[in-house]
């Protein structure tokens, strides 16, 4: 449902970056955004543990309830969001909750235990966090929403860019058109230095598949500017449920 994305990240850690050669690999490793079913969040440590990745860490590239449920399968875990979320989240208290509620109502989803986001640890956006011997870019990403953040791995050539440049959803812009172009923008230049570009719902893209969706994404805000009803909607992306989104993002800039 929604190709939904969450993408583990791992680095070496750093004090095996220089020196000899260690017998085992010491990795630390992030989750960054979540699955949503219940089965696939417990099947997920064992899964990641099966291929070395074991995370010390959670983020979130927003705060919309699909991309928040990291600690339902690592408890234990923090979860680190963009300063923006954060102020979000304090803003609409216990709407992530409420609408992941309302959805698994919907979907007749039951949970073992009900989303609880515990100690949200702030990170800077603009900024840079580490990872191990690495270090992970935290790039402005708002206009989807009004929060928002795209995760750039550069040493790995992966750019997470969260609700963005999606082969299977058109942009919804639920915050600024303007904001949505400037990320656009933004995104171009990490999109060109990426091997792999995950968004957050929809196929992984390598780097040319993702500049031609950013270049599609470009001509329908254009439309979506001048107030066109029926615009034409990019290959793959032209169907009954995009046409729905089309028509709420109309209402929203009206
Ligand atoms: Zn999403």
């Amino acid at each position: 449902m929604w190709q939904t994305n969450a993408v583990a990240l791992r680095a070496r850690t750093a004090s095996q970056r220089s020196g000899h050669r260690p017998l085992l690999a010491h990795y630390e490793a992030m989750l960054v955004d979540s699955p949503y079913f219940p089965d696939e969040l417990e099947a997920l440590p064992g899964l990641l543990a099966g291929a070395g990745f074991e995370p010390d860490a959670l983020v979130a590239t927003h705060a919309d309830y699909d991309h928040l449920l990291g600690r339902l399968a690592f408890p234990g875990l923090a979860l680190g969001l963009g300063e923006p979320s954060v102020v979000r989240l304090h803003q609409e208290p216990g709407a992530a909750q409420r609408e992941l509620r309302d959805r698994d109502a919907e979907l007749y989803v039951e949970r073992p235990a009900p989303l609880a986001l515990g100690q949200v640890q702030g990170l800077p956006v603009p900024g840079s966090i580490e990872l191990g011997s690495e270090e992970l870019e935290l790039h402005p990403a708002d206009g989807h929403t009004s929060d928002g953040m795209a995760v750039m791995a550069r040493w790995c050539g992966v750019l997470c860019a969260g609700d963005y440049l999606s082969n299977v959803e058109i942009p919804m812009v639920e915050a600024g058109l303007g904001d949505y172009r400037a990320t656009l923008a933004r995104l171009a230049p990490l999109v060109e230095a990426a091997e792999t570009v995950v968004p957050g719902h929809g196929a992984p893209h390598t780097r040319d598949v993702a500049l031609r969706i950013l270049d599609e994404d470009v001509d329908y805000l254009d439309a979506l500017e001048r107030g066109e009803e029926r615009p034409k909607l990019p290959a793959g992306r032209d169907t009954r449920e995009q046409r729905r989104i089309h028509a709420e993002n109309l209402e929203r800039l009206r």
